[in-house]
């Protein structure tokens, strides 16, 4: 049966990617609301002319404007929120609006209008300086080192009341990284960027030794449809990711190579983190995934390849 679906920051990196996987086949219909703060009307322009598309160009933070386009959704897929982790040691309310709020916003006007499925992109960073690795979904205390973390884990605790509260159900995910195409933001987008504006020396914040898990936005998007369709409790809690980690030097090797740039110097900042915030090693325990039935296609290495590839224009 055709479902609709409610796509908060569906002009996003990876909310454009569900929307494009959602419209591929069948006859559901998909709804974005975003207010393309960081996403791009661009990502959505191949979907404007689909009669199952919609495109609601509006903010989590009007409530009124919310519940209007919520109005007759199934399923709604919450992935807007500040994806800057930096931004929010800059401006400390940043992460308790566009995070906190605009979730709580969501969750009131699902309330109102009597959608009950939410599936809620979180992210690893709720684990903080997990000592234990791989981190399975099960392990504590949670204790976030960043204001987009803390944002992070108060969605998921306001999420997992209201389902038990009225009557929802849910579908965490704590996303490893997310690369590929469409990507404004992130290691490999930065270091892109540097190389291009200065092709003979690359700054590399931290030691480069911050180790971290690496997902496609391909593989991502195929892991969240398949876990709603698969897990089938109240609270679902998920972490998306793969088996292996890369370093950030490693990731900045590979960046010059595609970018045939043998003779760029490296010039590590030092330290331990890239900054204020950033975990220092991430690799989440994907037995649960693999349990439910799915697999990443690649490695960390493998997909940051891809993506280095793709930022650069020469692939999918
Ligand atoms: P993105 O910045 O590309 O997407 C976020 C989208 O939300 C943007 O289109 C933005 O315009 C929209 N948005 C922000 N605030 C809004 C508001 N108040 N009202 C309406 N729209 C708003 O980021 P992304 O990388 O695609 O991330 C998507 C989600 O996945 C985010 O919640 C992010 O925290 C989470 N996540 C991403 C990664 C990753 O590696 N990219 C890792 C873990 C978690």
């Amino acid at each position: 049966m055709a479902m609709r679906h409610f796509v908060t920051g569906g002009a996003g990196f990876i909310g454009s990617h569900l929307v494009d996987r959602l419209l591929r086949d069948g006859e559901d219909e998909v709804t974005v609301y975003d207010n393309l703060s960081s996403g791009k009307e661009e990502f959505l322009k191949h979907n404007l002319g689909n009669r199952r598309f919609r495109f609601v160009k509006a903010d989590l933070l009007d409530p009124p404007a919310l519940k209007e386009a919520l109005r007759g959704h199934d399923l709604v897929h919450h992935l807007a929120a500040n994806p800057d982790i930096r931004l929010g040691t800059a401006v400390p309310e940043t992460d308790l609006r566009q995070g906190t709020l605009a979730t709580f916003n969501l969750l009131e006007a699902m309330r109102a209008t009597g959608a009950r499925r939410l599936a809620f992109s979180s992210s690893s960073v709720v684990y903080g300086e997990a000592a234990r690795i791989p981190t399975p979904e099960d392990y504590g205390p949670l204790v976030p080192i960043s204001l987009y973390a803390a944002a992070k884990l108060g969605a998921e605790g306001l999420i997992t009341a209201y389902c038990h509260s009225f009557d929802m159900q849910c579908w965490i995910f704590r996303f490893a990284n997310v690369i590929g195409s469409r990507s404004t933001h992130g290691v490999i987008f930065d270091f892109i960027n540097k190389l291009r504006r200065n092709p003979s020396e690359l700054e590399i914040l931290g030691n480069g030794r911050q180790s971290k898990a690496y997902l496609t936005v391909s593989d991502c998007v195929d892991a969240m449809l398949f876990v709603i369709g698969a897990a089938k409790e109240t609270v679902n809690i998920c972490n998306l990711g793969c088996e292996d980690q890369v370093n950030v030097a490693r990731i900045a090797e590979m960046v010059r190579e595609e970018m045939g740039l043998p003779g760029a110097r490296f010039r590590f900042t030092g330290g331990e983190r890239g900054w204020k915030g950033d975990v220092r090693a991430m690799l989440l325990s994907i037995d649960r995934l693999k349990a439910l039935g799915w697999r990443p296609t690649t490695t960390s290495e493998q997909a940051v390849r891809l993506a280095v590839r793709a930022g650069l224009g020469k692939g999918a």
